[in-house]
């Protein structure tokens, strides 16, 4: 081991094996230090893995990385309690090279992220804890680990530790984060042969497909739940803003059984052997919450610097981006031979020119709006399916009758003044 590194990397999930990656392929040393056992160990995710920002680190990786299935259609439904209102996009595009998303295993697909690291030149150490950065007048020089003499140093540190982000938040770059900033979300992997999933998804062979629910999946709180298949597994979760799960006293593992006895959902998971659970946070604090993403030797990536769009269910794609382009500064760094940061700054100048910051400012108010105006989730979805319950049941009533009465169930809960200032609302919220 050497003394002092140009880089250490905390954290080996999707975000710091970016970082590695890149930095590992131009020929500097860098370490990852990792808690978990093995890469993978403890990271959760859905989990759709976008190819666009792997590709721009590894072309064509799919060929060689453990995926499960190229998604080839996105349905989205809007729950009520009996029933639900869906939509779906299917592209036969999706089916063929180079594919534009793929459900992953976290656990294998990091496992395979870290060995192309390695490849590159990176030192990973497994079942490290990081406990804090080493400052020197006012500058990170290196971390802390939970290890005897297990103080290493180097010019940089990446801190990719995930929603947690406890390193960053010693630095003072952010407070703890409120709960209304992030979710809590459960899961379970549900094993099933392959041809009844393809069967029950209306899927060709080795093709996916994913569901994300929203309404009465989450009661009514802010989140959504998802559906989505891999090779001969379900993956089927909730998540909801971690504020409302507490306001509202609801247990994360009661709102997942819930979901999976929904009349919907109940059919497609009939059989399901469950094999994981997991439970885990999704920053969800958008726009707003990034915070301080650059210091004297130090950046911060990924869901430890809060990014996550969670209107699209977007992390991984961000976690990639960030890791690679706060690599692409520390490399620059490198050639100019200083660290602080003014140097690394260009990493926050690029991030927020990326689709990254754009994204999550166009969305800045979504989450905030959904979370102060509960009818969106609570009666909008009802009134949805509501309307086409009662035009799609044939029963000898005139369809002008079914109108009026679904107009006036609709004004009797809002106004067409409070129907037409949401609607302004959430197209400005959207736009
Ligand atoms: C249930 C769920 C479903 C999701 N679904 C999707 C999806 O479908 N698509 C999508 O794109 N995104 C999804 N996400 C979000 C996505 O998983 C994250 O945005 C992404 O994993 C972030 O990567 P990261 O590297 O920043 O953090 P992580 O992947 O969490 O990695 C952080 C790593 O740091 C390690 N670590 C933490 N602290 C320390 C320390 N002090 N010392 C050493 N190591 C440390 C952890 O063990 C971990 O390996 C989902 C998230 C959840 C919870």
């Amino acid at each position: 081991m050497p003394d002092k590194f140009d880089a250490i990397v905390v954290g080996a999930g999707a975000a710091g094996l970016a970082a590695a990656y890149k930095m590992a392929g131009e020929g500097l040393s860098v370490v990852v230090i990792e808690r978990g056992d093995y890469p993978g160990a403890k990271n959760v995710m859905g989990g759709v893995l976008y190819r666009s920002a792997m590709e721009e680190l590894i072309p064509e990786f799919w060929k060689e990385a453990p995926l499960q299935r190229p998604v080839v259609e996105q349905r989205f439904w809007l729950m009520d309690s009996q029933s639900a209102v869906t939509t779906s996009y299917k592209a036969q595009e999706w089916a063929r090279e180079p594919y534009n998303c793929f459900t992953v295993f976290r656990g294998q697909f990091d496992q395979w992220f870290a060995r192309k690291c390695a490849e590159a030149g990176a030192i990973i150490i497994n079942e490290t804890l990081v406990e804090s950065c080493i400052v020197e007048n006012g500058r990170v020089v290196g971390v802390r680990t939970n290890r005897p003499e297990g103080d290493l140093y180097a010019n940089v540190v990446v801190l990719a530790d995930g929603v947690n982000s406890m390193l960053s938040k010693q630095l003072g770059f952010h407070k703890e984060w409120e709960p209304r900033q992030v979710a809590l979300a459960v899961m379970e992997e549900l094993k099933l042969p392959s041809e009844v999933i393809e069967e029950r998804f209306n899927l060709d062979p080795g093709m996916g497909a994913t569901i994300e629910i929203y309404g009465d999946s989450t009661l009514g709180m802010v989140g959504t739940a998802f559906i989505y298949t891999n090779k001969e597994h379900i993956s089927i979760g909730v998540g909801a803003l971690l504020s409302q799960i507490r306001q509202r006293k609801v247990r994360p593992y009661e709102l997942l059984e819930y979901l999976k006895s929904h009349p919907m959902v109940r059919p497609l998971i009939k059989n399901g052997k469950p094999v994981e659970y997991y439970a885990h946070l999704i920053p969800e604090g958008g726009y707003n919450a990034v915070p301080q993403l650059v210091g004297n030797g130090v950046v911060v990536v990924g869901d430890a610097a809060q990014l996550v769009n969670g209107i699209h269910r977007e992390g991984s794609n961000l976690a990639v981006t960030s890791g690679r382009l706060a690599a692409e500064a520390i490399i620059r760094a490198h050639k100019m031979g200083a660290f602080t940061a003014r140097e690394l700054s260009t990493y926050e100048e690029n991030l927020r020119n990326s689709f990254v910051m754009k994204d999550l400012k166009k969305y800045k108010n979504a989450s905030h709006l959904l979370e102060t105006n509960p009818q969106y989730l609570n009666e909008y979805i009802p009134f949805t399916n509501m309307a086409l319950h009662e035009m799609l049941t044939v029963d000898g009533i005139s369809k002008w009758q079914k109108q009026k009465t679904i107009k006036e169930r609709v004004l009797q809960q809002r106004s067409l003044f409070s129907l037409g200032k949401d609607l302004y609302k959430a197209w400005k919220a959207v736009k």
